[in-house]
This record gives C-alpha cells, structure tokens and sequence, in this order.
C-alpha cells in the first residue's frame, strides 16, 4: 500500500526521521506531504523544507516528497494512497489523532495507520525544535544534520 505521512514539519527533526524511515521498511510507497497552511506564519519557508524533506528521504527510493493546500484526504485519495501515516507520541497524540481518523475516514474517505514513536524521540516536536533554535542552543542531537545548518539562517 502506498501511504501518504502529511504534516507541517517546520522544521522536519529526527522523530520525523525515524518515522519516514520505519515506514519506508513498511510500505512499498511513501509521500511525505507538507500541508500549506497560509493561515499560519511559517518558521522555514516551504522550498526550505520540501528541501529538507528530499535530503532526508534520499536514502529511501520508495519514499517521496510533495506539498498540498486543501484536504489532505483528497490529496491522499488524488495520489492513489490507501492511508494516512501518522506518528504516536503519547496519549494527547491519541486523542487528537483518534478525532482526525474518524473525520478522515467518514467525510474524507480515507483510513489512517498509525506508527508508534521510538523512544528515543519521543520527546521532539518541531515546537520544541523552535525553542531551541530561539534560546541560541546547538540542535544537532534534535534535527538531521542537513536541517542544522538550514537552522543558522531560518528565513534564507
Ligand atoms: P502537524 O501535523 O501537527 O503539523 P508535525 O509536522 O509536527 O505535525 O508532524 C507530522 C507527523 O509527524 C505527525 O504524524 C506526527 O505525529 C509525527 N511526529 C511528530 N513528532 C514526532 C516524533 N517525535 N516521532 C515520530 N513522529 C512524530
């Protein structure tokens, strides 16, 4: 089955990573999809992180990289995907991502799958990522090394 992972990834870190990675061993397609949310001031502008996205999945040949505006089931449904892939933290995860199904599934036609973080990134969000970028500290244990540098001059 070919499954779509959608998110903001701004920026993209290493539970990303590690998600992108499992699923490619998982799935014999993936598309990573950044939603465009023109509501939302973004901290890397879009290029940067389909930029990003594509270094960090080019290990990966299943795995590809895209951007969407509107409907994320639509444009799962539109690219041929069979599900949704998304990540469990915790159990605020959960709760959110349990209501996100449900819609997906009822008006957007599209069943999700869930993978369960590793441990060892349990604990990253790109919030977190932002406030770590914002106090000046090093963010290499946090982020793949080619977002580091892309984390020196975010509006570049
Ligand atoms: P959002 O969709 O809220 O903008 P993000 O861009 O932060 O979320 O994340 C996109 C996807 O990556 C979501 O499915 C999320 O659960 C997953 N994810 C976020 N952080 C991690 C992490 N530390 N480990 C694994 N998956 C994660």
């Amino acid at each position: 089955m070919h499954v779509l992972f959608p998110g903001s990834f701004d920026p993209p870190h290493l539970g990303h990573a590690d998600l992108i990675a499992r699923a490619a061993s998982l799935f014999p397609r993936v598309t990573v999809a950044v939603a465009i949310n023109p509501e939302k001031k973004a901290f890397l502008p879009l290029a940067r992180r389909l930029d990003l996205l594509r270094a960090i999945v080019a290990p990966h040949a299943n795995v590809d990289v895209a951007s969407y505006d509107g409907s994320t089931a639509a444009f799962a449904r539109g690219r041929g995907c069979g599900a949704l892939l998304r990540g469990l933290r915790d159990g605020r995860d959960l709760t959110y991502e349990a209501g996100m199904a449900a819609v997906n599934r009822d008006a957007g036609g599209i069943d999700s799958v869930f993978l369960v973080t590793a441990p060892a990134v349990a604990h990253l969000s790109s919030q977190l990522v932002r406030s770590a970028v914002a106090a000046g500290m090093d963010v290499a244990a946090l982020v793949p090394p080619a977002v580091v540098a892309a984390l020196r001059a975010p509006g570049a």
